[in-house]
This record gives C-alpha cells, structure tokens and sequence, in this order.
C-alpha cells in the first residue's frame, strides 16, 4: 500500500501509437526523437518497394524489399495492413505487435490515414491516432520547398493532399502542433501519459481508509 491509502494494480500492456501528418510536417523527426527519448518506445519499420533516398538505411528507415518479395509475404499474411503510394507498395510487419503490446512498449507508426485507421480496427483498444498538424499552411509550404526535394508540380499536389487529409482530422483522437520538436515531443508524452492513466486499465481496486475512516473529516 502506498501512502495515498488505496491500491492500484494496472495492466500493464503496451500501446499502439499512430503519427499521421501532411508531408513536410516533421512526422519522421518527431517519431525519432520520441524513441531516441524513450527507451520503452520503439518504431515500426515497414517494408517498402521504393528505393532508399539518400541516407535511408535498410533495416532503420524502411525494409527495402522487390515487389515479388512484398507480394509473397502479403500472400502469407506478413502486413497488418498495406498500401500503394505514388506506385509503390508499403506495409507494416504484424510480428512485434503483439510482443510490443505484451511487454508494455509504446510502438510507433509513421503511417498514413488509410495505414493508422486499419491499426486501430485491427486493435481498437490500444492505438491511438494522432494527427501531426505543422504550425500555419505557410510554414508547411516553405518547409516543402526548403527541402528542395519537390518539383512545382508535387508541391501542388502534397499541399492539396495535405488539406484533403485535414478534412478527416475528426476520425483521430488527437491533434499536436509541431511548432517545436522539443514542444511537439512533450505534448506527444503527455498524451502517452493520459492513455496509461485510463481507469479501465485498472485491473484491481482496493480502497484503505485511515482509522476513524470516513467519520475522521
Ligand atoms: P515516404 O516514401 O515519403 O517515406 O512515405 C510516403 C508515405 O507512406 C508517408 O505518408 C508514410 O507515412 C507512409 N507509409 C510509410 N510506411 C507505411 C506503411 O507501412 N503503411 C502505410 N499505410 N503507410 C506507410
């Protein structure tokens, strides 16, 4: 017993923690650092038929596999779910869910809408969907082009993507700006914090009332 004079005993299972954004927004950085920060936090790496950009690593970034090799462990039900963007194909690992889930672990998704929504149908008790918002349209417009990765053209289209997405930000069940990386990690943590607070974790109850009780006001 502590001295608050109750007993709490708490579930001690993982949560599943999907970071959806507009391109541009920081989503990577912010993952990141939060596993960098949290040794009980670790990503998830999916698998990808895109090429490495510069600087990626197999195995760190993505697992870089050829689309026979995607398609065959699709076929042997390998992805929790995947998807096609831009022609190529992604998909999250299923294995490591659960391990993550049964020792505790907070695992991290840098996926997309479609990607997050189809972890939380498939373990609708433990994930939580957070949607990455950048400071202002204007700062995610310049942090596009400062990148100087985009054509005019993509721009356009991951500007236009980005307010499309905005219109489902009522299907997650939270939103962070990312205004700071440092702010945007504190506010993420406190969100961590209130999951793992939820009553219905609570596994047993037991109450101890000083001598004297409850006539003792
Ligand atoms: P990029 O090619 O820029 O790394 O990623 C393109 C988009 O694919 C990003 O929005 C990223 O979050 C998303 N993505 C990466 N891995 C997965 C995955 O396994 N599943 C889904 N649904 N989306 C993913």
């Amino acid at each position: 017993m502590n001295n608050r004079g109750v007993v709490v005993s708490v579930k001690e299972e993982g949560l599943l923690l999907v970071i959806s954004a507009p391109s541009g927004t920081g989503k990577t950085t912010i993952c990141r650092a939060l596993t960098d920060r949290h040794p009980e936090f670790i990503l998830s790496i999916s698998a990808t038929t895109r090429a490495p950009r510069p600087g990626e690593k197999d195995g760190r970034d993505y697992y870089f596999i050829s689309k026979d090799e995607f398609l065959q462990k699709l076929s042997q039900g390998y992805f929790v779910e995947h998807t096609e963007i831009y022609g190529n194909l992604y998909g999250t690992p299923a294995n490591g869910i659960k391990e993550a889930l049964r020792s505790g672990k907070t695992m991290v998704f840098d996926i997309d809408f479609a990607g997050g929504h189809s972890i939380k149908k498939a373990f609708p008790d433990h994930t939580v969907l957070l949607y990455l918002l950048p400071p202002s349209y204007e700062a995610l417009r310049n942090r596009i082009i400062s990148r100087g990765k985009d054509s005019p053209d993509e721009i356009r289209n991951r500007l236009a993507s980005a307010d499309k997405e905005l219109q489902f930000l009522h299907s997650y069940d939270y939103f962070v700006f990312n205004e700071t990386v440092p702010q945007a990690v504190s506010d993420i943590e406190k969100i961590i914090f209130a999951e793992k607070s939820r009553t219905s974790r609570i596994e047993k109850f037991q109450a101890f009332f000083p001598k004297g009780g409850r006539d003792n006001v």
